[in-house]
């Protein structure tokens, strides 16, 4: 049975360029996983189809509404007997990582929320008690781009989703270092060589080079990484 992936967004449509191209569209062919929309608006109950309303207490913006929600992912949970797992996106959640996706990737169900405006009500977070992730640093304007990342981090990894032509056994992240400089033809390029061990056909010897490339990287670029390979727990 294919993983089942749902996402409560007011913007769907932003859905359809990316779950329908590449990697997340042909795992949908290959019944790996099944992607469902839902709009959120379609559970508003007033005239004017509000989902969100001034903050108590003041302050700039508009906040999304719990009964709204509630009654989304309520809707949206019956339709299936596989228990989801239920993850609002937000920059005051948890890091999402290559650890985060690679846990997600186990699951038969996950339904994602994307928020917009100045967030959710707090009762959102306290009556669904979903996993709270962040993409990074920095506020977008609305969960769906958040969303978008997490489902093709996770979809990648579903066994049987990329092919022996992207393979992911060496990624970055994968095993706790970046992954090695990669070259394709021509040989040369404007003065600059694809280096001669890649060229040697000798397997031991390439892998030795990739190995220590990646390690080089690693200490480089991301020191974080780097301490956490040698003190040996991975990613
Ligand atoms: N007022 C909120 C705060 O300061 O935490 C930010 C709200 S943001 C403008 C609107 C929505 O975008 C959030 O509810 C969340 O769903 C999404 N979002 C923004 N930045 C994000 C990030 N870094 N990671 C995941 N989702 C994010």
């Amino acid at each position: 049975m294919p993983m089942r992936i749902d996402i409560l967004t007011l913007f769907p449509e932003m859905f359809e360029p990316i779950l329908g191209t590449s990697i997340p569209k042909r795992a949908a062919q290959k019944g790996l996983v099944e992607y469902r929309l839902t709009n959120i608006r379609d559970f508003a109950t007033d005239a004017h189809k509000s989902v969100d309303d001034k903050p108590f207490g003041g302050g700039p913006g508009m906040v999304m509404m719990a009964p709204v929600i509630f009654d989304a992912v309520e809707f949206v949970e019956k339709q299936d007997p596989r228990p989801a797992k239920r993850i609002v996106l937000s920059p005051q959640g948890k890091a999402f990582d290559q650890r985060t996706a690679e846990e997600l990737a186990k699951q038969d169900r996950i339904l994602l929320i994307a928020g917009h405006y100045e967030g959710f009500d707090e009762r959102i977070i306290e009556g669904l008690e979903p996993m709270e992730l962040s993409i990074g640093d920095y506020v977008l304007s609305g969960g769906e781009l958040a969303a978008m990342v997490v489902v093709d981090a996770i979809v990648r990894l579903l066994p049987g989703a990329l092919g022996a032509e992207d393979g992911a056994a060496d990624e970055t992240f994968t095993d706790g270092l970046i992954e090695h400089p990669q070259y394709t033809r021509p040989r040369e390029f404007r003065g600059m060589n694809v280096p001669d061990v890649l060229l040697s056909g000798n397997h031991k010897l390439i892998a030795q080079w990739r190995l220590e490339q990646r390690k080089k990287r690693t200490q480089e670029r991301r020191p974080d990484l780097w301490n956490r390979y040698q003190s040996g727990s991975g990613t």
